[in-house]
């Protein structure tokens, strides 16, 4: 017996038109899509003419697991992807221990499998323990499913190190994935340095630590020939840097928050760390340039770089509190209604393909499209209900979120990962 969707409207990614088309699912594959499909012998789901794309993928998120259990666990983690509508999360190794080492992995692997409401691919570290002195196995981590490399939360300082890091991702074929952030540059810094910190008082990250980082990991690329994926940019220069790389034709993809998208440093008051995150939220400037590089195809994808904090963590004062926002059950929600919606800057299907086809496309991993004998991985979203966002009723353990209040369209109600209801509010 297969899933039936009935009434349900298919998102056609690259002409954006919205098809009536029903979708049949058997294990966890999508076996037809047709105008008419046979209902005998099949449960038979009524979608209510809303709309129909594939599940989405988030390339970061921070899963907190293992070694952090109270801010997030693979459990919660994942259960707030299927709410968001993402089918597909890459997790970030600066967990307690550091995914430094195989059996680390597999732990991620078995536990997302064994409790997990997504597919989970976690990143192995660059360098052991994410301290930026030794190499990691990269072999032995690729061999135990890495997705690619990162030292997320930190960069890698020293340029040596990367070099060699990037000739062995180029031999394994896997992306390094960078946290670009001088430290020499952004010192102590809790938010942008700009006017904003300046009038509050607060020592301030300067765009050039991020800029600096990634224009000296593009020209690595370029050296050994390493896939470079530079993650949550933020900064115009960074955003002109990664343009011109590709120019250049270095292989080299971005990546870009929702945050990085609708926020600036003038939104932060300097008492709520729930406006703290790293790279900081800058200048208006800044995210104009974000925008134009999401639209001329320099910024291949979003991501959203969910990281979990308990409450009291938070509550501390602005300059101490840990960096981060939760983002897998707001995204979509907050792009379409701003973005789509609102500014009318992208068309729906322009912003669901940065977040399903393109970063499948890039990782190499199933998903991604809505096609017969494809995965049964897919989404169906509600673009007509307004809702607020209120952080209580997240199944994240993170309730950290400057969006608290906003009003946004377009929830996912219903999400099937691998032939499987992950979530349902039809
Ligand atoms: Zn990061």
């Amino acid at each position: 017996m297969g899933i039936l969707l009935q009434n349900g409207k298919l998102l056609e990614l690259e002409s954006g038109e919205l098809l009536a088309r029903e979708v049949l699912i058997e294990g966890n594959q999508i076996t037809r899509i047709a105008e008419r499909i046979e209902a005998a012998g099949h449960e038979t789901v009524n979608l209510n003419g809303h709309v129909i794309v594939p599940g989405f993928f988030d390339m970061h998120v921070h899963l907190r697991d293992p070694g952090f259990e109270y801010k997030e666990t693979i459990e919660t983690g994942t259960q707030a992807a299927a709410k968001g509508g993402f089918t597909t999360v890459a997790c970030m190794p600066n967990t307690r221990p550091v995914l430094d080492k195989p059996e680390l992995l597999r732990y991620v692997y078995e536990k997302s499998q064994a409790v997990g409401f997504a597919r989970v691919y976690p990143y192995g570290a660059i360098t052991k323990g994410e301290r930026g002195e030794e190499l990691t196995d990269m072999d032995a981590l690729k061999e135990a499913g890495a997705i690619g490399f990162t030292d997320d939360g930190i960069g890698v300082q020293n340029a040596g190190m990367m070099r060699s890091a990037m000739e062995r991702a180029k031999e394994l074929g896997l992306p390094i994935v960078i946290h670009a952030e001088d430290e020499s540059l952004s010192g102590k810094g809790c938010m942008n340095e700009g006017e904003v910190s300046k009038r509050l008082g607060l020592p301030g990250i300067p765009g050039v630590a991020e800029s600096v980082h990634v224009a000296r990991d593009a020209l690595l690329a370029e050296l050994t020939g390493a896939h470079l994926h530079v993650c949550h940019i933020s900064d115009a220069s960074a955003v002109d840097v990664v343009r011109w790389a590709k120019r250049r034709g270095i292989r080299v993809t971005a990546e870009v928050t929702p945050h990085h998208l609708l926020l600036t440093d003038e939104g932060i008051d300097g008492t709520d760390a729930n406006w703290k995150v790293n790279p900081p939220l800058r200048t208006e400037k800044d995210r104009q340039a974000c925008l134009e590089g999401l639209l001329d195809g320099t910024i291949d994808m979003i991501a959203t770089d969910h990281a979990p904090h308990s409450e009291e963590e938070k509550k501390r004062a602005f300059q101490v509190a840990p960096f981060g926002f939760v983002g897998l059950e707001t995204a979509f929600p907050l792009l379409y209604t701003e973005l789509v919606e609102k500014a009318k800057l992208l068309s729906l299907h322009q912003l669901v393909q940065k977040m399903t086809a393109a970063p499948a496309a890039i990782f190499g991993v199933p998903g991604g499209r809505v096609v017969e004998g494809g995965v049964a991985d897919l989404t169906v979203i509600d673009l007509q209900q307004e809702r607020v966002i209120d952080p209580a009723e997240f199944a994240s353990k993170g309730r950290n979120t400057p969006f608290a209040g906003w009003k946004a369209k377009g929830w996912p109600v219903l999400t099937i990962c691998n032939g499987r209801v992950t979530h349902n509010e039809l």
